[in-house]
């Protein structure tokens, strides 16, 4: 399967991996993964380490989604701030929530298991637009220090130029338990993890749908059919080709990145070499490469169609941010489907013997990983953690298949134009 959104520099610089592809024909195991993204590749990794044996089947290749093309950007926690978990679910499942999506980094600890060579550096910043934003992060923070004793540095617009070399932010917050990393190497060393532990990944096979005829799931792929005692559906973005109803709680929005050429002045421009995010609704963010380019992500388009020249659509926000690198040369572009849910929390749970993961809503890079390994362990027996996950509240966007897309869009529209009017 070949994209040619998939022109990113990530793909230029992956590491090497034979493909799978070769295996054919039906066969049985314990768990069937769909999806060989950060999720499925997790899952079916924590399951062979439980002694599950585990087909995973992935349409492309690994890291092919969204896992793939990120930007990278290691932000500890969800959408929602953890005051408004609380506001929302009350202090005990905030608790819960706060112990898995904020302290249990599952990600540092599988790529420190396995060696996973991904450029991970530690530090993330969150970038005021606006003093509103500001005074807003700076309460978050003094309520993650009191509550839950979780250390962040709140940083004054004067002292900003530690960390970004911009006098756009009015402030910011930066986590040090936050950071950055090269998602497809990352994809790629699960991958290897996940076969050396016995995964059989199958690339280059879709699944076309899950027979739940009897206690015991199928999988119909173009090349198998593959009977599981458990399936876990991966499919992110792609989600509601396989299971139409599951389709129905998130809408794809495409998001693009560039990446410079490498800068003379990067380090510069990131004196910290902090990953940054703004807290726009359409949002920046951006970070340097290992080898000295700058990464930016910036602008959604609501329209499946991707624009003609990436680069000319991003470089805009881009020079906005840094006027100084404007004509800076742009050796990469490429975008991928943000899967949005309504209230931008993952949709997580189980349907018989069919587990799910998706909707990460642009925050996945963390909890994905998480989630896969939870969908283990509740496989395995132990199911407290992943309640946590799986009782958040998911609503399917209303409209249909034909309005769905058209009538989140307008809601995403109303919130981008108020992050234009300030
Ligand atoms: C441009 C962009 C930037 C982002 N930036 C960030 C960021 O900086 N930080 C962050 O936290 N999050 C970010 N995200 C979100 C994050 O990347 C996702 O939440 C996460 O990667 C989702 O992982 P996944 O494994 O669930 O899905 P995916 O990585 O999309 O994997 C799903 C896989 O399923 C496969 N598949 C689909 N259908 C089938 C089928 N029928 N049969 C077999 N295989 C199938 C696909 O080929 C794909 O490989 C970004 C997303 C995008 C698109």
């Amino acid at each position: 399967m070949t994209d040619p959104l998939n022109h990113s520099y990530y793909a230029a610089t992956a590491h090497e991996r034979r493909p799978c592809s070769d295996v054919r024909g039906d066969a049985r195991c314990d768990v069937a993964v769909i999806g060989g993204g950060f999720t499925g590749l997790s899952a079916a990794l924590a399951c062979a380490e439980r002694g599950f044996s585990v087909i995973l089947v992935e349409a492309g290749f690994v890291g092919f989604g969204a896992s793939g093309r990120n930007g990278g950007q290691l932000i500890p926690g969800l959408r929602w701030t953890a005051s408004e978990l609380e506001e929302e679910f009350g202090r005990e499942r905030t608790d819960a929530l706060f112990d898995l999506c904020w302290r249990d980094n599952r990600v540092m600890a599988r790529i420190a298991k396995h060696g996973i060579k991904c450029d991970l550096k530690a530090g993330h910043l969150e970038a005021a637009w606006t003093p509103r934003d500001f005074d807003a992060m700076r309460r978050e923070a003094d309520y993650l220090a009191a509550r839950f004793g979780y250390k962040s540095e709140i940083v004054e617009k004067a002292d900003m130029a530690a960390h970004i070399a911009t006098p756009l932010y009015h402030g910011g917050i930066y986590d040090p338990q936050g950071g950055h990393f090269h998602p497809l190497n990352y994809a790629v060393g699960l991958a290897l993890a996940a076969e050396k532990a016995g995964v059989d990944i199958r690339e280059s096979h879709r699944a076309y749908q899950i027979e739940q005829a009897t206690d015991s799931p199928r999988v119909i792929t173009d090349w198998s059919e593959i009977d599981a005692r458990y399936v876990i559906d991966a499919t992110d973005s792609w989600i509601g080709q396989v299971e139409p109803d599951l389709g129905r709680y998130t809408v794809p929005i495409m998001n693009y990145n560039i990446a410079t050429a490498p800068l003379p002045n990067a380090d510069a421009l990131l004196p910290s070499d902090a990953a940054v995010a703004d807290s726009r609704f359409v949002l920046n963010y951006f970070r340097l490469s290992a080898d000295k380019r700058l990464i930016f992500g910036g602008g959604e388009r609501y329209s499946q169609t991707p624009p003609r020249d990436i680069a000319a659509f991003v470089r805009p926000f881009m020079a906005q941010v840094f006027p100084q690198i404007a004509d800076a040369p742009i050796d990469y572009g490429w975008g991928g489907a943000v899967a949005v849910t309504m209230n931008r929390l993952p949709h997580i749970g189980r349907r018989g013997n069919v587990f799910f993961a998706h909707g990460f809503s642009g925050h996945g890079a963390l909890v994905t990983t998480l989630a896969g390994e939870l969908i283990a362990e509740a496989m395995a027996g132990t199911a407290e953690r992943f309640d946590v996950l799986a009782s958040l509240p998911s609503k399917p966007f209303p409209g249909g298949k034909w309005l769905r897309q058209p009538l989140a869009t307008l809601g995403l529209l109303y919130y981008a134009m108020k992050d234009r009017l300030g």
